[in-house]
């Protein structure tokens, strides 16, 4: 597996397994047939309500802690958000039955995002979880959060696809030292992306499906991917992609793609803010 080296010198796997959607009760056998596919990174969140699910699945795994890289995410806390935040931490972690992360996301730029930071730098600070980022946050929001904090974001895990390529955006957190991480990196199929013609040429050229193109693109770019399956022959296919290597004009042919437009949603849109930023997540 290759790493990246996030801006406080930790190492983090490039491609790992994201646990979106999945039910609780399929999670364990998820996560236990990504762990024994070779994936060291899992990304999961307290507003996913899987994360005790991913603990099981860790621990009996057998696998080394310190082989592992394990994320999850902080729900929108109201002010004032240092205990809230603290509370949440530590709820994740007796979730995950473990005793640190390796990555604390702030899920979304919404809620007493200050007073959030404020506790996430506390806890990096303690040791309880190596880097602290975010998710969600766009560069108007990133770049006000760098501006009045000790410490820059390690990395910003948001909405990255052949379709929303992101990669203005890209070189702007690679200037201000914050890690690009994709959600979403096959638009969970929205566009027709698994029969896209062009990925699927591009793939026929080294045997690679259309997934795999898509992965491969991804980390080719230094982005750091988290493809999410409920298969365990998918989540096999989805990591076999260091065996080749796209040509720039590969790079520039899937660029085209670029609609430069979320297939989601858009985090400046009022009725979607309001939306997130009133849920709670007990
Ligand atoms: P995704 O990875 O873009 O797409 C998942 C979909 O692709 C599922 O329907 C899956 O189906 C299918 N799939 C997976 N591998 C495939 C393959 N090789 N061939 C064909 N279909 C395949 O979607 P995502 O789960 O939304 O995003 C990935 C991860 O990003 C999440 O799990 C989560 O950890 C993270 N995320 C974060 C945020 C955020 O706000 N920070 C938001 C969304 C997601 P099966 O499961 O049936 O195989």
């Amino acid at each position: 597996m290759q790493h990246v080296t996030l801006n406080n010198g930790v190492q983090m796997p490039v491609l790992g397994f994201g646990v979106f959607q999945i039910p609780p009760e399929q999670t364990e056998q998820a996560v236990t047939d990504a762990l024994a596919a070779g994936y060291r990174l899992l990304d999961t969140a307290a507003a996913y309500g899987n994360e005790e699910a991913v603990g099981r699945a860790i621990k009996n795994s057998g696998i080394p802690r310190e082989e592992l890289f394990v994320t999850t995410k902080l729900w929108v806390q109201d002010a004032p958000a240092e205990d809230n935040t603290l509370r949440a931490f530590e709820t994740s972690l007796a979730k995950l039955g473990l005793d640190h992360l390796d990555l604390y996301l702030m899920h979304q730029p919404f809620g007493d995002v200050y007073g959030q930071w404020r506790a996430m730098e506390a806890l990096h600070r303690e040791g309880l979880t190596k880097a602290i980022g975010v998710a969600n946050f766009y560069p108007d929001r990133l770049i006000d959060l760098i501006l009045n904090n000790k410490t820059a974001p390690a990395v910003n895990q948001i909405e990255t696809h052949p379709f929303f390529q992101r990669t203005d955006y890209q070189d702007l957190m690679r200037a201000h030292g914050v890690q690009h991480q994709s959600w979403g990196g096959f638009a969970e199929g929205k566009n027709d992306l698994f029969t896209n013609p062009l990925l699927a040429e591009i793939g026929k050229e080294y045997d690679k499906s259309v997934a795999q193109v898509v992965l491969r693109w991804l980390t080719q770019r230094g982005v750091i991917a988290i493809p999410k399956s409920v298969h365990a022959a998918r989540m096999a296919e989805n990591i076999d992609i260091f065996d080749f290597e796209l040509t720039g004009e590969q790079m520039a042919a899937i660029a085209t793609l670029d609609t430069g437009n979320t297939l989601f949603f858009d985090h400046h849109d009022p009725a979607m803010v309001n939306w997130l930023a009133k849920r709670r997540v007990s």
